[in-house]
C-alpha cells in the first residue's frame, strides 16, 4: 500500500501519522522525491483501513501494490537508485563495468588483468575466489588466498573489488570486499539473502537459470527487507530450448525491470555469450536497452584460463570493447563511473 502524501504536509503531521500506521504492526518506507513524498507501506497491511487513511487531511491518496514486491517496486521508490560502492557509484546515470577473470588463478594473473583493465577504463575489477561449478572435480577457486589476491589488485589499482560470496557463514571473510556478489545458481538461497540483508554493503544479486524476473525481484527484496538498500540486479542469461549459445540473454529484463523498479540493472554478456566474439555484440544491445552497467570476464591469455576461458576476452579484446562502451554511454547521456 502506498500513502501519497500533499505536498505542504508538515513534519508533524508526517510523524503523526507515520506512528499511526507503525501502531498498526506495519513498517513505512519513507521517501521524499522531488515530485512526490510517499509512505510505502511493507508487510500485512490487509487490516490498514484506507477510509481512515484518506480521511487524513495530509494524504493526498492511497494507492493499493498489487506486485509481491514492495520495497523493490519503483511505486515505493520512483526515483532511480544510486547505490555506493566504494570509490565509485552505480545507477542513475552512472555506467559500471565490472571487469575481470572468471576465477582468481594466481597473484601474476589477477595483477596483470587488474592492472589492464584499470587502464582500459574498467570501474571496478571482478575475480571469483570461490567457484560454484558444475563439476566437484572442476577447478573450485583459491578461496581465501584468492580473497587476499583481490585485495593486492585493489591495492595496486584502486579499483573497487566484486566477488561471489557461497554461504552466510563468509561473512567475515567478505569484510572488506567492497560488493558482494551472489551468483545465478544461490539466487534463491534465503537464508544467505536475509543474512545479506542485514549488511550494508552493495550486493550484486544474478539472476537463476531458470528464474523469472519477478522471481530475481523477489530474491532483492529479501536483501531490502533485511535493510540492506544496496541491490544491483543482473542479468546474465537463461536457459531456453536453444542450444547454439550458453545463455539466452534475456535483454528485455532491462527495460521491464527498470519500469518495474528503481534498482540498477547490469548485463552480464560474457555469461549469456558462452563465446568472447558475441560479448561486445550483447554490450552494445545492454546500453542501448537502458542498463546500468556490464560484467565483463577478461583473462590474460584465455586459452589457459582454469574456468570460462571460451567466453573471456583478452585484454586487446576488451581495450576494444571499452572505446565503443565509452562512446556509447556518452551517447545515452550517461557517465562512466
Ligand atoms: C561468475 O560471475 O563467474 C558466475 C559464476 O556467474 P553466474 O553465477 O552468472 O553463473
Ligand atoms: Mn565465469
Amino acid at each position: 500500500m502506498i500513502v501519497i502524501l500533499k505536498q505542504n504536509a508538515s513534519q508533524e503531521r508526517i510523524d503523526a501519522l507515520m506512528q499511526s500506521i507503525r501502531a498498526q504492526g506495519v513498517d513505512i518506507h519513507f521517501s521524499r522525491g522531488t515530485q512526490e513524498t510517499l509512505l510505502g507501506l511493507v508487510g500485512d497491511t490487509t487490516h490498514v483501513d484506507e477510509d481512515w487513511l484518506r480521511a487524513n487531511d495530509i494524504v493526498a491518496d492511497v494507492r493499493r501494490v498489487s506486485e509481491p514486491y514492495k520495497l523493490a517496486n519503483r511505486r515505493f521508490h520512483p526515483q532511480d537508485s544510486l547505490i555506493p560502492a566504494s570509490n565509485t557509484v552505480i545507477g542513475e546515470g552512472h555506467f559500471a563495468v565490472i571487469a575481470g577473470p572468471c576465477s582468481v588463478e594466481s597473484e601474476e594473473q589477477l595483477l596483470c588483468v587488474a592492472q589492464a583493465v584499470k587502464a582500459s577504463g574498467a570501474t571496478l575489477l571482478r575475480g571469483g575466489a570461490f567457484k560454484p561449478r558444475t563439476s566437484p572435480y572442476s577447478f573450485q577457486g583459491l578461496e581465501n588466498r584468492g580473497l587476499e589476491l583481490l585485495r593486492l589488485a585493489r591495492q595496486a589499482t584502486g579499483l573497487p573489488i566484486v566477488t561471489e560470496i557461497m554461504s552466510e557463514t563468509q561473512l567475515d571473510d567478505f569484510a572488506d570486499v567492497d560488493v558482494i556478489q551472489v551468483g545465478a545458481r544461490n539466487m534463491q538461497n534465503f537464508r544467505l539473502l536475509k543474512e545479506l540483508g542485514h549488511c550494508k554493503k552493495p550486493i550484486l544479486l544474478k539472476r537463476g537459470l531458470s528464474s523469472t524476473i519477478e522471481e530475481l525481484l523477489m530474491s532483492a527484496e529479501y536483501i531490502l527487507a533485511g535493510g540492506n538498500e544496496n541491490v544491483i540486479l543482473c542479468e546474465r542469461g537463461i536457459r531456453t530450448f536453444e542450444k547454439m549459445i550458453r545463455n539466452n540473454l534475456d535483454i528485455s529484463a532491462v527495460p521491464i525491470i527498470k519500469q518495474k523498479s528503481h534498482l540498477p540493472v547490469i548485463i552480464d554478456p560474457s555469461h549469456a555469450a558462452g563465446i568472447a566474439w558475441m560479448v561486445e555484440p550483447l554490450a552494445r544491445t545492454a546500453i542501448a536497452a537502458g542498463a546500468d552497467g556490464l560484467m565483463i570476464e577478461v583473462h590474460n591469455n584465455p586459452k589457459c584460463a582454469l574456468c570460462d576461458g571460451a567466453q573471456s576476452l583478452d585484454p586487446v579484446q576488451f581495450d576494444h570493447l571499452m572505446q565503443d562502451v565509452r562512446r556509447r554511454v556518452a551517447f545515452e547521456g550517461k557517465q562512466l563511473g
